[in-house]
């Protein structure tokens, strides 16, 4: 039996038979798995709160022919800062599941760690405008994953969208559709919107708040990526509670 190690991030946990957890772990070097912490629930256990999510732990385990096990584990990271403040922890939370949802266990996603770390490390020094971070997280994995949406150019004809006041966004054509050539199920979206996106694409997550986005261009924003990642990915990628009160409509 193969010991092996890793850093890595807690992503999901369950509550498993008496006192033991299930963890889904983000590894650095071995990707997304899952493993059982024997005993991890009990008031002395070893394992103290090294599987709180988000945590960036030290883990060591074996592998066996089901699940993991895993034999050692100490946390790295615990961001005291994203703990200071409800809205970072479920934005740190609701990044880490639509993590779990995209990527297949073993996918070795170097780019995704490099982006989720990022994003936390931020979030862990700042926690105001904790949204603009989350919606360039969710831009960015879709771009890791392969599905970019296109926001340069129209999907369609190929035409330039600077200086373009009237277009739609797509989530079947993957992107901007000029008003030319029009989308059967498209959301209007403004030209400022747009390059909004590109910036929130192009800049690191340590920068991505300097844009200052207004509430209502952030939560059209979620409704557009809530479609995109739907329609791409076919299932849900963003949770209910990342689409703000329902207020805006396109
Ligand atoms: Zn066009």
């Amino acid at each position: 039996m193969a010991i092996k190690n890793d850093v890595a991030f807690v992503i999901r946990r369950i509550d498993f038979r008496e006192s033991d957890y299930i963890v889904t772990l983000f590894g650095k070097e071995v990707g997304k798995f899952a493993g059982i912490a024997k005993g991890a629930r009990k008031s002395d256990s070893k394992f103290g709160g090294v599987f709180d999510l988000l945590n960036l732990s030290e883990i060591v385990y074996y592998g066996s022919s089901g699940l993991d096990f895993i034999s050692e584990g100490e946390a790295i990271r615990t961001w005291e800062g994203i703990r200071k403040s409800g809205e970072a922890i479920n934005v740190g939370l609701r990044c880490a599941r639509s993590v779990d949802r995209l990527l297949e266990e073993g996918g070795r996603e170097k780019e995704v760690y490099d982006l989720f770390k990022q994003t936390l490390s931020s979030l862990d020094q700042k926690q105001e405008e904790a949204r603009t971070l989350e919606l360039a997280f969710y831009l960015k994995l879709f771009y890791l994953l392969g599905y970019k949406p296109e926001l340069e150019r129209c999907t369609k004809c190929g035409k330039t969208m600077e200086g373009e006041s009237r277009l739609l966004f797509s989530p079947r054509d993957g992107g901007v559709v000029c008003s030319d050539c029009g989308a059967e199920e498209g959301l209007a979206i403004s030209g400022g919107l747009r390059k909004n996106l590109i910036k929130l694409l192009s800049l690191p997550p340590t920068q991505v708040r300097r844009l200052k986005l207004s509430s209502e261009l952030i939560e059209k924003s979620f409704l557009l990526l809530e479609k995109f990642g739907q329609y791409h990915f076919d299932r849900k990628v963003l949770s209910d509670t990342a689409m703000g009160r329902g207020a805006v409509k396109f």
